[in-house]
């Protein structure tokens, strides 16, 4: 059975994920920032198979509770191997422009969406576990290559996705030379109707889809990918995705 590790699993995307993995019988380490909110995570690990679900506290923007997180996650019985981790907490205060955003506001973005994120990863490297892929949860506004002129008050956010983007990058170039086989990757996961959607986006944006029909798209991309796609950026639907 694989054993999946989801990081901001209380809502949207990452929730979808804990579903989908426990339905298809995987077992889940699921993190929330409030555990003892994230009732529907609850719910979802009540009805699964005992111990197919343990739920740990970790808020990206807080070292210590990265290290206590990977502490746990050291200390689970019978964790051999982790196939699979999603790097998905990510958020989004809108608008965010360049020419008005804050001291405090633009930082808000880069801890969560950049450091957090990263930190995590490097420091679940850092353990004697070995990790099969790990998915950064990236966005299309990342994309430096594609730069979106209409994308107004997403400044900061889609700085904070470049910045993910580059440093995982170097992540994947750092391992292949350490003859490390974590292959690292980068995704984007379609205009997803979630709470962050909600907030910043216009619904007559075309292709929205739901985080079910997201979930299940890179469900299927993350187990065709191998080592030698370490440090690529992925759609939910399969499609490589420029830098
Ligand atoms: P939601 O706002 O619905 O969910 C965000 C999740 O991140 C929540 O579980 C939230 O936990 C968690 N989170 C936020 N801050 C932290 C933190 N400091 N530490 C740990 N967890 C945290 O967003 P989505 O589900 O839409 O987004 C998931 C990911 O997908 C994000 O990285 C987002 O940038 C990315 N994405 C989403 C798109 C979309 O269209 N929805 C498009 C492109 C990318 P809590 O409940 O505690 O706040």
């Amino acid at each position: 059975m694989p054993t999946c590790i989801i990081v901001g699993a209380s809502r949207g995307i990452g929730l979808e994920f804990v579903r989908q993995l426990l339905a298809r019988g995987d077992r889940v380490i699921a993190t929330a920032r409030g555990v003892a909110q994230a009732s529907q995570l609850w719910s979802l690990a009540g009805k699964a198979t005992y111990g197919a679900c343990t739920i740990l506290p970790c808020d990206v923007t807080v070292e210590e509770s990265i290290d206590s997180f990977v502490r746990e996650v050291k200390n689970l019985p019978d964790l051999t191997r982790i196939d699979y981790v999603v790097l998905n907490a990510g958020v989004l205060k809108y608008p965010n422009r360049a020419t008005e955003i804050s001291f405090d506001d633009f930082a808000y973005h880069l801890h969560t969406n950049t450091i957090g994120p990263i930190i995590t990863a490097q420091r679940l490297l850092q353990t004697s576990i070995p990790i099969g892929t790990i998915m950064f949860m990236s966005s299309d506004s990342g994309s430096t290559a594609q730069f979106r002129e209409f994308e107004d008050g997403f400044a900061a956010y889609a700085a904070s996705k470049a910045a993910l983007n580059q440093m995982l990058r170097h992540m994947a170039s750092e391992l292949r030379r350490k003859q490390n086989s974590t292959i690292i990757l980068a995704m984007h996961p379609g205009e997803v109707s979630t709470d962050m959607a909600n907030v910043s986006l216009d619904w007559d944006v075309e292709g929205i889809i739901t985080p079910a029909e997201s979930v299940a798209g890179m469900l299927r991309v993350i187990p065709t990918k191998r080592t030698a796609h370490s440090g690529t950026f992925w759609t939910w639907e399969g499609k490589e995705y420029p830098w």
